[in-house]
């Protein structure tokens, strides 16, 4: 099968940036956030479980899910968060290794925010961070989506350290500079990544 890169990085660290300087190269993308949601659209395996453990009600008035609710719902039942969890994460592997088989480019790329702490990286061959200091993640983050410092500061702190991710990563794409070094740096791993490609059976 073909050579697959896994992409992570903390909230706000430029993982959909990156991933987009990749794609412009011709590089194949897997979205993890978009997985997510295939696998409970209308008509899922995953949403009629879903629905035939929770009910009706789950659903919005258009048939798709309801998300809110079922936030909601998992937030205040440990027991219902830890089902959800265990109909939805093979369901999420599963599509994944299945869009990754389907991908044309030279390599993949599989664009996961929480990789590592989800056991992701078993489904690639080499993993790249985009890494920032925090200061940077929680001022980027809040100018993209004005929420304030300390809800991104709450979500770092409830993503594996930097540390953990430094230690464990292949490849670190130091974003703290302008989209001009970006790129340049996208541009020398992509290279690689095309070296390697070529080296690794089909
Ligand atoms: P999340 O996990 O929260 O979805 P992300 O890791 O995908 O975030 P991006 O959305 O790519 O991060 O980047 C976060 C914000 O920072 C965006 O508004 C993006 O345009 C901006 N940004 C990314 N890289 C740079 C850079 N080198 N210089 C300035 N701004 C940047």
């Amino acid at each position: 099968s073909r050579f697959r890169i896994g992409l992570t990085g903390g909230i706000g660290s430029g993982k959909t940036t990156v991933a987009n300087l990749f794609a412009k190269q011709g590089i194949t993308l897997v979205d993890a956030d978009i997985i997510a949601r295939q696998v409970v659209e209308p008509g899922s395996p995953g949403l009629s479980a879903i629905v035939t453990r929770h009910g009706q009600e789950m659903l919005l008035p258009d048939a798709s899910l309801d998300r809110r609710k079922l936030r909601g719902l998992v937030f205040n039942h440990p027991d219902e968060r830890e089902w959800l969890n265990a109909l939805l994460h093979p369901l999420i592997r599963q599509e994944m290794l299945k869009q990754l088989q389907q991908a044309t480019s030279p390599y993949v790329i599989l664009v996961v925010p929480l990789l590592f702490e989800n056991g992701l990286d078993s489904l690639v061959n080499q993993t790249v961070l985009v890494d920032i200091p925090s200061a940077l993640q929680i001022t980027r983050t809040s100018q993209r989506d004005d929420v304030d410092e300390a809800q991104v500061q709450s979500i770092i702190n409830s993503q594996m350290s930097r540390e953990d991710k430094l230690a464990r990563a292949d490849y670190v794409i130091d974003n703290q500079g302008d989209l001009v070094q970006l790129e340049h740096q996208v541009m020398q791993l992509h290279k690689q990544f095309l070296e390697q490609a070529k080296l690794s059976p089909d």
